[in-house]
């Protein structure tokens, strides 16, 4: 069985947004020379989330909206975690999108329905975070 490890360090320059990180991952699987296994993808922070969903513009916009609903950034007054920090929403909309993605690898390949795409979602950027890949396989 051979095992591969790479991290991804992303800077999102605003507070909150998506990147698409489909081919980062498939250029690791690449790198990897895995041919039948499994891909674990996820953040090491605490306030980014990593997902698979279509890549469509409108829906990109439909999970801020819906974030916002959830678990909405302002007042900041209303999180007790705010008492220290400023990024309570963060933490609460990570919750909710989830840590890590895992996919399956056939014939050396992302194994994706039609329209599936690997997101990186920073929930609180302005600084470098990284995304950990790790592949196991044959
Ligand atoms: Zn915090």
């Amino acid at each position: 069985m051979k095992i591969y490890k790479k991290e991804l360090i992303y800077n999102v320059p605003a507070h909150r947004g998506l990147v698409k990180i489909t081919d980062h991952v498939r250029e690791a699987l690449k790198e990897s020379e895995i041919k039948e296994g499994l891909a674990l993808v996820n953040t090491m922070s605490i306030t980014a989330s990593v997902f698979i969903n279509d890549n469509e513009q409108g829906l990109h916009h439909d999970w801020e909206k819906w974030l916002e609903k959830l678990a909405p950034e302002f007042p900041k007054e209303q999180y007790e975690h705010n008492i220290k920090e400023n990024n309570a929403h963060s933490h609460l909309k990570r919750a909710i999108m989830g840590r890590e993605c895992v996919c399956a690898i056939t014939d050396g390949k992302l194994d994706f329905g039609g329209f599936e795409d690997i997101f990186y979602y920073e929930l609180d950027g302005q600084r470098d975070k990284k995304v950990l890949v790790k592949i196991i396989g044959e």
